[in-house]
């Protein structure tokens, strides 16, 4: 039998999964990559419609040390961002280390600080820890309405291709990036589009003065003074979301994860998109909207989100609370060592520029949690980190934090050996039961 007790589990091998992995190699810790598909990219290969193109901009997504080709649009297609995970993993030799078609079902802690990690088909291995990398756009997110919809209704994660929308007439129901891209394509090849928003959203032209606007405002510059500058600009460009017959927005820029989209208004002000209120039922194909109109549709689009699940984890034993994970340092739990949950907060921005540096301090973290014996999630806790209080990242105080954190983190061996008498016994304790038998909080992991 493998003895794998001094390996890494790396669970995924989507953006995130590859750019731990690359790190990992780096830093010369021994891992396996465990990906359920037939492939890498996650996402980019197996979860996203085959016209889409990145919301946020090339230089905004691509890792901070794996250029995309000069020859990449500003917003490159699914295939293109596809084409550019498989050559990342080229690059860094990623790919002996995946084990395709291997999905985690249950990952337990054991005794001693390993993992036990039981696959589809039953086989289990013990692992040295784990890293959690299987991505959070997903486990679908319905919304709840009275009566039933007969027509087709689907969620925005089961749209593939424009073919499903031809002549039909289609209701999105969302105001995100996804329900906005999804109503322009109904817009273009569907009878008509509505687009069912509750709330007042900010639309965000994906270009402003022929730049990305994701690259146009440098990271220094504070985020009130971003605000105002997006104010203004959109004040010329854009107008009233009013004049669009869209809801005001209801929240400050950044305060929700922005859409990022041009389409839309051009479309509603083409006639091609009719925005309407939130929905408040359904009639087998008629749909009754909160101002008590209503109309049939052919389909139904929810364009609503996703939860953030670990399913191959016993209940509760990553803390949830809407979609934000409950995690110190970003990644660590205080009553666990060796399991580390990556990727889980909704960046304003792409995933490259913050993961390479993200992948490089998990190293860091593995590295010094070798030299303790108390969990370094707990030893973060009792230095004074705090859970994140929302699951929106932005990207360049994260990136500020992280710098800062290089330098920070050997100083928690420190403050280890002087825990260790106190808390040894409570983490003693935590490992003595059995995490399936544990209830979870009933106040979090609700949605
Ligand atoms: C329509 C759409 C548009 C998007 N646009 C952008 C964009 O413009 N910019 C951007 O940065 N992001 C965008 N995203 C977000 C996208 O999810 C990220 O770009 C990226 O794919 C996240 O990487 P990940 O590795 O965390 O997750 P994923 O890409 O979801 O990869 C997770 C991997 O884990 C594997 N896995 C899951 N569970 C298991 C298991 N139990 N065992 C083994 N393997 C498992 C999956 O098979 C998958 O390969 C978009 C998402 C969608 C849906």
């Amino acid at each position: 039998m493998v003895d794998r007790s001094t390996r890494m589990a790396v669970i995924g091998a989507g953006p995130v999964g590859l750019a731990v992995a690359k790190a990992l190699l780096q830093h010369g810790i021994a891992y396996e990559q465990l990906e359920a598909d037939d492939d890498l990219g996650g996402n980019w290969y197996h979860g996203v419609y085959e016209t889409a193109h990145i919301i946020s901009s090339r230089k905004t997504t691509e890792y901070a040390d794996f250029p995309m080709p000069d020859n990449y649009p500003d917003f490159p297609s699914a295939q293109q961002m596809l084409d550019y995970l498989a050559s990342y993993a080229a690059a860094f030799k990623l790919r002996p280390h995946i084990q395709f078609r291997t999905k985690v079902m249950m990952c337990l802690p054991l005794a001693d600080g390993r993992w036990e990690v039981e696959l589809a088909g039953g086989e289990k291995r013990v692992y040295k820890g784990v890293i959690v990398c299987n991505g959070h756009h997903w486990d679908k997110r319905y919304p709840d309405y009275a009566g039933r919809f007969t027509g087709e209704y689907i969620h925005s994660k089961d749209y593939k291709h424009p073919q499903q929308l031809v002549n039909k007439r289609v209701l999105v129901i969302g105001g995100g990036n996804s329900a906005c891209d999804l109503a322009a394509e109904a817009a273009r090849v569907g009878l008509s589009c509505d687009i069912s928003i509750r709330r007042g959203y900010w639309f965000l032209p994906k270009t402003v003065f022929g730049v990305p606007l994701p690259e146009m405002v440098p990271g220094w510059v504070p985020v009130r003074a971003q605000r105002l500058l997006l104010r203004i600009i959109l004040r010329v460009v854009v107008g009233r979301y009013e004049n669009y017959g869209l809801p005001k927005p209801d929240h400050r820029i950044f305060e929700a994860h922005p859409t990022l989209n041009s389409e839309i208004l051009h479309y509603v002000k083409h006639g091609r998109i009719r925005p309407r209120p939130a929905v408040d039922r359904f009639e087998g194909r008629h749909v009754v909207f909160a101002d008590g109109t209503s109309d049939e549709f052919d389909m139904v689009v929810c364009a609503t989100g996703f939860h953030l699940s670990f399913p191959f984890l016993p209940p509760g034993l990553v803390p949830v609370k809407g979609s934000n994970a409950l995690l110190y340092g970003g990644c660590t739990l205080p009553d666990y060592k060796n399991l580390y949950v990556v990727g889980t907060a909704q960046v304003r921005y792409g995933f490259g520029p913050l993961m390479t540096p993200a992948a490089a301090l998990i190293c860091q973290l593995i590295n010094l949690q070798d030299q303790m014996e108390l969990p370094i999630g707990l030893v973060l806790k009792e230095s004074g980190a705090k859970p994140p209080t929302t699951h929106l990242l932005d990207p360049h105080r994260a990136m500020r934090q992280m710098k800062f954190a290089k330098y920070t983190l050997p100083l928690l061996l420190r403050k280890e050996r002087k825990l260790r008498k106190r808390l040894r016994p409570a983490a003693a304790a935590v490992l003595a039961k059995d995490p399936r038998t544990v209830q979870p909080d009933p106040e979090l992991n609700v949605f």
